[in-house]
């Protein structure tokens, strides 16, 4: 079953085309990297399937309804950034509470969704913290607590560990992929990092220039690269 469609969309900011024509299927459960050098429209096109830009042409599915004009809240999508936007006067607690209590959630259900986040996130005792008195590690956690409380149905991640240093980074790379087996929900994950997507994808689409180059299994990019392009940016000998 199809999760994620982005059908033909076009993304242009004044004058320059960000996006060209660009087609993406994303199965539910899948684990989907857009890997690319720096500009090459990852973040744009994370932002249009997020709602967070409107596209300038095509549309974009999510279980098979049309969210092309969708509110980003009312697209069931979880959005995970490189800076950690946490709100910085409340507690951990508060971070994850707050979208809830927004949506006029019963009290015990939040403290419900709140344990089980923190139980798998591994953020028990830093409820009570402030996130000034966090590491950059658990911050990030608190960030990916923040979509899983939400239930949401899509996690988008943009560069979430290019912020941390080579330790911390190996270490969620880790937790972010059981995470994702625990949750089998649907992942699209967003890097520069060749190593990240090799260990974390399903399928890598590798982009440049606003188009997707190659859309398949890290095996199959490594051992059969369609251009030079592909070949140089994963590091195979093709
Ligand atoms: P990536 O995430 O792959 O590094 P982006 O999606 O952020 O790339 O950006 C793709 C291109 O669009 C870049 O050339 C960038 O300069 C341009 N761009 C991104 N956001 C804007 C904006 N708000 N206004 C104008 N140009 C933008
Ligand atoms: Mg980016």
């Amino acid at each position: 079953m199809t999760s994620v469609l982005v059908k033909d969309v076009s993304l242009a900011f004044g004058a320059v085309e960000v996006l060209k024509k660009l087609n993406l299927d994303v199965q539910q459960g899948e684990f989907i990297v857009l890997l690319g050098p720096s500009g090459c429209g990852k973040s744009t096109l994370l932002n249009c399937i997020a709602g967070l830009l409107d596209v300038s042409a095509g549309q974009i599915f999510i279980n098979g309804k049309n969210v092309t004009w969708e509110e980003p809240k009312d697209r069931g999508i979880g959005m995970v950034f490189q800076s950690y936007a946490l709100y910085p006067q409340m507690t951990v607690e508060g971070n994850l509470s707050f979208g809830l209590k927004n949506a006029r959630l019963p009290k015990d259900e939040i403290a419900k969704r709140i344990a089980r986040a923190a139980e798998i996130l591994q953020i028990e005792p830093l409820l009570q913290r402030k996130p000034a008195a966090l590491s950059g590690g658990q911050r990030q956690r608190v960030a990916i607590g923040r979509a899983l409380v939400r239930d949401v149905d899509v996690f988008l991640f943009d560069e979430p560990l290019s912020n941390l240093d080579a330790k911390l980074r190996a270490e969620l790379r880790v937790e972010i992929k059981r995470l994702h087996q625990q949750l089998a929900n649907t992942m699209i994950y967003v890097t520069h990092d060749q190593i990240e997507a090799m260990t974390l994808a399903d399928r890598i689409a590798v982009m440049r220039g606003g188009l997707i180059q190659q859309f398949a299994s890290p095996k199959e990019i490594y051992n059969r690269p369609v251009n030079r392009f592909v070949a140089g940016f994963i590091g195979s000998p093709g």
